[in-house]
């Protein structure tokens, strides 16, 4: 159950009904304690000190549409992911930071394609301990000279928690990778942070599990986050992943969190990502993130998925009939 307390309750009263409850508390403009799904029923004795009780029938709370019944909208600089927008955002990079003259090129590139938030990852959690692991802290600040030299938006992912912190400072978006969606302790971390998540579900998760994982960040207090699809893992083998579609009908149905899908992690090999980003944009979701590099083919990490710019070009020229036709607009 989801209760709002009276905007004159005192804290210290507040955490006397969290504990008899053995709610969460989360402390914003007002008071808000979150218990455990079982509780079904204000008791009598609190009534006078709520002013607003919402039981929902399982752990999916916050992000619930029983809780707000509309898509959250998610604003930071200049930027609006979600809300009454009605907006597809295109999130744009290549796979990792590999070197200044690969991330200017895309930089460039996405500007002059309109997209306004570059992607590419510098701690990457790859399968391999004998793969490129990403540039580090280099790469941060690369992306970070990127952001000030075109004014983009910068969104890159956290693998674990060595190396949080300097993530939180220079992402704009903090992309938690579908290997990380069960790391408690980043997804605690990232409750606290004050910058929007997004929360990629892990392959082998179902979706109650995956929007559970983003209750955690909700439940400490950050409310700003996005749920990404980009695939799971099925007996298929001929495409790298399965983009969850049937999913995405789920989450939109039962809760309020902007949804990006990715085509490029779920299929795995270039070649198909054009069709399914069209899927996805007529699916009516709040963005969709594309990998895209220079040189693919050169690419140090997810080389086979990638697109080069003219593929991109073209893809992302015919999104926008796409999302006209389901009554939105591409950003
Ligand atoms: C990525 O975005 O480059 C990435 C590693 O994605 P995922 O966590 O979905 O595999
Ligand atoms: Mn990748």
């Amino acid at each position: 159950m989801l209760i709002h307390l009276k905007k004159d309750i005192l804290l210290e009263e507040a955490k006397k009904i969290a504990d008899e409850l053995k709610a969460v508390l989360i402390e914003k403009d007002e008071i808000v304690l979150v218990t455990p799904s079982k509780l079904q029923e204000l008791p009598a004795h609190l009534q006078s000190k709520v002013s607003l009780a919402v039981a929902v029938p399982n752990d999916i709370q916050l992000a619930s549409r029983k809780y707000k019944d509309e898509v959250r909208s998610i604003k930071f600089s200049n930027f609006e992911i979600g809300g009454e927008s009605n907006s597809t955002v295109m999130i744009s990079g290549p796979c990792s930071v590999e070197t200044e003259e690969q991330i200017e090129q895309a930089a460039k590139f996405c500007l002059e394609q309109g997209v306004k938030v570059l992607r590419a990852g510098c701690y990457k959690p790859r399968t391999s301990p004998y793969s490129f692991q990403g540039l580090g802290l280099e790469g941060l600040k690369l992306l970070a000279k990127m952001r000030e030299k075109y004014g983009l938006h910068i969104i890159t992912e956290v693998r674990d928690a060595s190396h949080i912190e300097e993530v939180i400072e220079y992402a704009d978006i903090i992309q938690i990778g579908a290997k990380a969606m069960y790391d408690q302790g980043i997804l605690r971390r990232c409750g606290k942070a004050r910058k929007p998540i997004l929360l990629k579900r892990g392959f082998g998760s179902t979706l109650q599990e995956f929007v559970q994982a983003a209750e955690f960040i909700l439940s400490g207090g950050n409310d700003q986050v996005i749920l990404c699809e980009r695939g799971i893992r099925t007996f298929e083998t001929n495409t790298r992943f399965t983009l969850d579609l049937c999913g995405i009908s789920f989450l939109k149905e039962n809760t309020n969190l902007p949804i990006i899908l990715d085509p490029s992690h779920a299929m795995g090999y270039a070649y198909g990502v054009a069709d399914l980003s069209r899927a996805c944009v007529a699916m009516g979701v709040e963005g969709l993130l594309i990998e895209s590099h220079p040189r693919p083919k050169e690419a140090w990490s997810d080389a086979a998925q990638q697109l080069d710019f003219k593929q991109f070009a073209a893809l992302n020229a015919s999104l926008k009939a796409v999302a006209n036709a389901v009554g939105r607009q591409m950003t």
